[in-house]
């Protein structure tokens, strides 16, 4: 397609009557597909069957039985594993449940009940009239966004740029602003753009002025080792903050939910050894221990941190022929067109696409009327609401190949739809 300011009015209109059409076959396709959530396919989980297998046997290396009550900390083989794998010191790090989302909100929850490092909890702030806010780089996860929402956290959007945050933005915003207590990062192949942070980026993050003495930064490396097209490597931001000055200013947080299966992996916390030590305290309260078996099934499924890359490797072969399919697709039918810019991502979950501005909410909208879920315009934007109505997030892993061929033929008529009807009117 030439570029859509290339037609007349009439050829426009023509294009759309003739879009319209295709739009009304479609339907009458009864199709129900879903590109809205990034889950693995069975196809992947089944390359995972062999986790459950293990353990063959239940005594750990200290001589500790893991079948019983204990070891809050999470086992040591598990904490060395996965600090291998991510440059972390085990003995900072906690083994968490299956969920490393859950880590986040009781982290951020703690900061709201009992503060930290004696500074008062975040939530009086909510009290007396002015709540504490996070900076929010956008597009995001929708589900951060939830957690500052059910928390009473109140959310600036901060551009998120080709290698991280506008750090300008951020840098001048956290010296200047003491309620300002926290940021969202998603550092490596973020949801959904795939942008990675650059050295340069995590350390200016690391050892940025913030006015508030209490300022988090929410290390979330959901996609640490999702690398799909090509490999790229992340600075460590712990010893940067370390380096910084600042030990206790990350929270990092890592899960294998989409390493072996989601809902049912190991997640894990690290951070400064004053905030483990105070997250100890508190996790007491709430456990006396997550589930060792399962831990201890990762360790002796995996071995290694190499086998954990390999098997990575083994799932990306999955997941690219998706990915390069949705790309395709997009290339071919709207390269050029004006109608809609999208990202091309090294790894994780998601291709980002942003349409003509005001289309996004419609071009979704159209989607679910031909039977294509996606996910709901806005989502990636704190408070739903992305101000200019353009971005949609793409998840192409769910679903088969020929389920997402078909999906992304309908997506693209969709896209089309919505952007000439908004250039016509
Ligand atoms: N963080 C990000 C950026 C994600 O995209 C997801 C899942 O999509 C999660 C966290 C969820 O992690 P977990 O399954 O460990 O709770």
């Amino acid at each position: 397609m030439k570029h859509v300011t290339e037609y007349s009015k009439q050829e426009l209109n023509d294009m759309l009557k003739e879009l319209t059409i295709q739009f009304q076959e479609a339907k009458k396709l009864n199709l129900k597909l879903n590109m809205a959530r990034g889950k693995p396919s069975a196809d992947q989980l089944d390359m995972n069957m062999g986790l459950l297998e293990f353990p063959k046997g239940f005594m750990l290396e200290d001589g500790t039985d893991a079948r019983n009550y204990g070891v809050l900390e999470g086992i040591p083989e598990c904490r060395r594993l996965f600090g291998q794998l991510l440059g972390l010191d085990p003995d900072l790090i906690i083994i968490g449940g299956n969920s490393s989302l859950n880590l986040m909100f009781d982290t951020i929850s703690f900061h709201c009940l009992f503060g930290t490092e004696g500074e008062k909890p975040w939530s009086f702030y909510g009290y007396e009239g002015s709540p504490v806010k996070f900076l929010c780089p956008v597009p995001g996860y929708d589900r951060h966004f939830q957690i500052c929402g059910e928390l009473g956290i109140q959310m600036i959007p901060v551009p998120l740029l080709e290698d991280g945050p506008d750090m300008e933005m951020v840098e001048t915003m956290v010296r200047e602003d003491a309620s300002i207590k926290g940021i969202w990062c998603v550092p490596l192949h973020s949801n959904p753009q795939g942008v990675c942070y650059s050295d340069r980026v995590v350390d200016r993050l690391a050892s940025m002025e913030t006015a508030a003495p209490d300022f988090r930064i929410f290390w979330d490396n959901a996609y640490g080792v999702h690398h799909i097209y090509e490999e790229v490597p992340l600075k460590n931001i712990l010893e940067a903050c370390e380096a910084g000055g600042h030990p206790n200013r990350t929270y990092y947080f890592f899960s294998t939910s989409k390493i072996t299966f989601p809902g049912a992996g190991v997640s894990l916390i690290a951070s400064g050894p004053d905030n483990m030590k105070e997250l100890k305290g508190h996790l007491s309260s709430q456990t006396i221990g997550h589930d060792k078996l399962n831990q201890l099934r990762h360790v002796q499924y995996f071995k290694t941190p190499e086998n954990i890359r390999a098997h990575m490797k083994a799932l990306a072969k999955v997941l690219r022929p998706k990915f390069d399919m949705v790309l395709k697709r997009l290339e071919e039918e709207l390269e050029g067109s004006g109608l809609a810019v999208w990202s091309h991502p090294k790894g994780g979950y998601f291709i980002s696409l942003d349409t003509l501005e005001g289309c996004a909410k419609r071009t979704v909208e159209l989607a679910k009327e031909a039977g294509v879920t996606l996910t709901g315009a806005g989502a990636t934007y704190p408070y739903k609401k992305d101000p200019k109505d353009r971005n949609i997030r793409i998840a192409p892993t769910y679903p088969t190949p020929e389920e997402l061929k078909a999906a992304m033929d309908i997506f693209i008529l969709c896209v089309k739809i919505a952007g000439i009807e908004s250039v016509v009117n």
